[in-house]
């Protein structure tokens, strides 16, 4: 379970980026955040593994609270997979090397074990045949499925995913979603950015609409699709839908 509480954030001390967001996503629930260009969607999942830091506020990752300096911070990562928009692999090791590295180099499981797990990660997401070669031989959409892969071998709690197909090419992007979806059926908690609102629709529990450092909206994919209540809400559904 992951739960946000008033979080405020500021890149520069004085304009707050993140002003009071609240956000609860229960074990295996999906959330996915959509909202305008610059409204704090990134800064917000990145608070979240603490890739930012932030001033105000509580982020409780499995009941731990990341604003508590007295919590080791790598411990509770290692249970938050995050996928980006740019899948961030190392090119100098192969899709196998790339899966296994962290496991084993954070003492999770030795090397054999790690190997067998990756595999099972790269069938999951249709790439098992690809174990050896290097990702910059790979499509945008196989290596965004190896960075997926990557981050499922962590055995994390909750996969945070920011804006995952939006630098595919339009025929890789039903691969990359496909995986997402079967991750969603076999229970994952995610919290996923995205402008794919088809998928937004199909696979939430809760979409969260946020708009100007808040989560302006938040209901089931019929609430905010169908019947949304604000105007920031709507006036966003009618531009992008
Ligand atoms: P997009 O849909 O374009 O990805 P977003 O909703 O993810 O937008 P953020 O990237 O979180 O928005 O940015 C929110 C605000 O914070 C923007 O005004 C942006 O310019 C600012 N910002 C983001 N990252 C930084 C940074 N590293 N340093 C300073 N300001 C930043
Ligand atoms: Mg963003």
């Amino acid at each position: 379970k992951v739960k946000v509480s008033d979080l405020h954030k500021s890149y520069d001390g004085v304009h707050e980026v993140i002003k009071g967001a609240n956000l609860t996503v229960m074990p295996s629930e999906v959330v996915c955040i959509i909202g305008p260009s610059g409204s704090g969607k990134s800064t917000f999942l990145r608070c979240i593994n603490k890739l930012e830091e932030f001033q105000k506020g509580h982020i409780f990752v499995d009941g731990k609270d990341l604003a508590d300096p007295k919590n080791d911070i790598n411990k509770i990562r290692e249970k938050i997979g995050m996928v980006f928009q740019h899948f961030n692999l190392f090119p100098n090791m192969t899709v196998l090397e790339n899966i296994t590295l962290a496991p084993v180099k954070l003492g999770k499981m030795d090397k054999e074990t790690a190997i067998k797990e990756a595999h099972k990660y790269l069938q999951m997401v249709n790439m098992d045949d690809k174990a050896d070669v290097r990702p910059t031989t790979l499509s945008g959409g196989q290596q965004q499925r190896v960075a997926i892969a990557r981050a499922l071998a962590m055995k994390p709690d909750v996969m945070l995913f920011d804006e995952p197909t939006s630098a595919l090419d339009p025929e890789m992007v039903g691969d990359v979603l496909n995986v997402m979806k079967e991750l969603a059926k076999e229970g994952m908690t995610m919290i996923v950015v995205t402008h794919e609102m088809g998928f937004a629709k199909q696979v939430s529990d809760k979409v969260a609409f946020f708009y100007g450092g808040v989560i302006k909206e938040l209901g089931t994919p019929e609430e905010i699709f169908d019947h949304p209540q604000e105007p920031e809400t709507k006036s966003f559904l009618d531009k992008v839908l």
